[in-house]
């Protein structure tokens, strides 16, 4: 029967390596990661950045070219207005009235047309032709405000349909016409169509899925370009919009909203024209915006993501090997430090053991004692048995010598051929004497071996270093194996301790 082999208590040496590696793979990971995102968050800004800065920037566009009409418009109001006032008008050949009432810049009505109206909304001059196309605009909101409040200025009205000429749609700059005590002689109106801002916005490039907007303050829409079918038609209100509110309010700006209209989100900029109630707005398409910024981020994450598995596999496979080597390692320590046939410590390691014990028992000042056990009349036994059955009983006696080790600092130890050495730290006397016995005993009431009537019995020597003394480990060492020759000389199975 073999002995299963029982490593000897070594001190715990867990993997640490494998666990700082696998630390750091983490932590690298993590950073890798925290970095990345970092770059793209940062990317996601300067590209959202850049769209407003080029949304702002056709937004000034729009808005300056806008500022250049209305200033136009109003100087040929202001024009029409002093030359309808002068006195000498009426005698003025036609020809020349027209040159004096109405700016050049309206001849080709590419822009809009001007005209005079009287007192009672009738058409008195027109900017398209020396005789004034018939028409009364008694009714119309502008000539209304302008007969009901004095000192207006110049009024911006709300997107009509043309009813004289071609022009379609068309928002009104209007002027009040004051006789010379003040009272109410006509207006000066102008009509500005809406397409030509359609022809300007059309001119700018910006992107499938965005728009340029000209609206009033009233929320009306007056130009959109690039008009697509669906999209929102000239005079649609949109006063009711959250984002038309936050756009009134802020007067110019940008930010990014969801968008009620297109279930998705997008990017506001806009501004305030001057002081008219105008407002350019420039909608861009989130999507559309960080289109090639998602292109990216899907390819730098998926590099990312190889990477960091490609770190986390690598030291896994390192973790794994490092494992091995440190299995390995304590495998063969526990072997160098194992008896191969009795499984218990061997020689190397008790003489660690006695060294370590005799320093802390003199530095604790604690007693140390050590037990030399030795198999009585072995060789005899070997003979009778061989050396096979020599073995095993030699194996038997050391796991009965260890079932009698309770405490975990002691140590049990081969020393060599039938002698066994035991460690008994912190340990007096009379426990020494007491375990030596039990050892003693333990031995004896082995069941005999083969055709034996008498068991296998043991010697005990022990030996004793007391603090008080100035005994050396020699010496401890010695009084043992003295100790053991006098149990022998005294018939042997039996204790004795040092010598008085
Ligand atoms: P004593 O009672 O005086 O100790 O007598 P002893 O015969 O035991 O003492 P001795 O030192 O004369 O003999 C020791 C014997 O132990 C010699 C050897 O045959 C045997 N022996 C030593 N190591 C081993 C071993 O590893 N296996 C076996 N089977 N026998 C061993
Ligand atoms: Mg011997
Ligand atoms: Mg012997």
């Amino acid at each position: 029967m073999t002995l299963p082999i029982r490593p000897p208590r070594l001190i715990p040496c867990r993997s640490h390596p494998e666990l700082i590696l696998n630390l750091g793979s983490c932590l690298a990971v993590l950073a890798i990661v925290c970095i990345v995102t970092f770059l793209l968050a940062r990317e996601r800004d300067s590209v959202e950045q850049a769209a407003m800065r080029a949304s702002g920037n056709i937004v000034q566009l729009i808005e300056s070219d806008i500022l250049r009409n209305a200033e136009l418009y109003d100087q040929s109001l202001q024009g029409l207005i002093w030359a309808v006032g002068r006195s000498e008008l009426p005698e003025v050949p036609s020809q020349l009235r027209q040159r004096l009432l109405f700016n050049q810049a309206f001849n080709d009505r590419s822009r809009g047309d001007l005209l005079w109206l009287d007192a009672d909304g009738n058409v008195v001059g027109d900017s398209t032709s020396i005789v004034p196309r018939q028409a009364n605009f008694a009714d119309t909101p502008d000539f209304k405000a302008h007969l009901n409040i004095p000192g207006l200025g110049l009024l911006v009205g709300q997107p009509f349909q043309a009813r004289l000429g071609d022009l379609g749609w068309c928002i009104s700059f209007s002027r009040r016409i004051e006789g010379p005590n003040g009272e109410f002689a006509g207006v000066a109106a102008g009509a500005l169509r809406l397409s030509y801002f359609s022809e300007l916005f059309r001119r700018l490039d910006i992107g499938e899925k965005s728009s340029i907007n000209l609206l009033n303050s009233d929320g009306q829409l007056l130009a959109r370009e690039p008009s697509r079918p669906g999209d929102p038609a000239i005079g649609t209100n949109f006063s009711h919009r959250t984002n038309f509110k936050r756009i009134l309010e802020e007067r110019s700006g940008s930010f990014t909203a969801y968008s009620e209209r297109n279930k998705g989100t997008r990017l506001y900029t806009f501004a305030r024209v001057g002081e008219l109630p105008l407002i350019v707005l420039v909608v861009n398409s989130t999507e559309e915006v960080f289109q090639s910024w998602r292109r990216t981020t899907i390819l730098v994450g998926v590099a990312t993501g190889v990477l960091c598995l490609g770190i986390l596999w690598l030291s896994a496979l390192l973790g794994r090997e490092l494992r091995r080597r440190n299995d390995a390692e304590q495998g063969m320590a526990t072997l160098a430090a194992t008896d191969s046939l009795t499984g218990l410590a061997n020689r190397r390691r008790l003489d660690q053991t006695l060294r370590l014990e005799w320093a802390r028992a003199q530095r604790n000042r604690k007693p140390l004692a050590v037990l030399m056990v030795d198999v009585d009349h072995f060789k005899a036994f070997n003979q009778r048995h061989g050396h096979a059955g020599g073995d095993h009983a030699l194996r038997e006696v050391a796991r009965a010598i260890e079932r009698c080790i309770r405490r975990p600092a002691d140590l049990v130890a081969r020393y060599g051929g039938e002698e066994f050495q035991v460690i008994l730290p912190e340990t007096e006397l009379a426990g020494a004497i007491m375990l030596a016995e039990r050892i003693r005993a333990s031995v004896e009431g082995l069941p005999p071996f083969g055709s034996d009537e008498q068991p296998v019995t043991v010697s005990v020597g022990i030996g004793l270093y007391n603090p008080d003394t100035q005994h050396d480990l020699a010496r401890v060492l010695g009084a043992a194996d003295e100790a053991l020759y006098r149990a022998k000389a005294n018939g042997r199975n039996r204790v004795e301790g040092p010598d008085a």
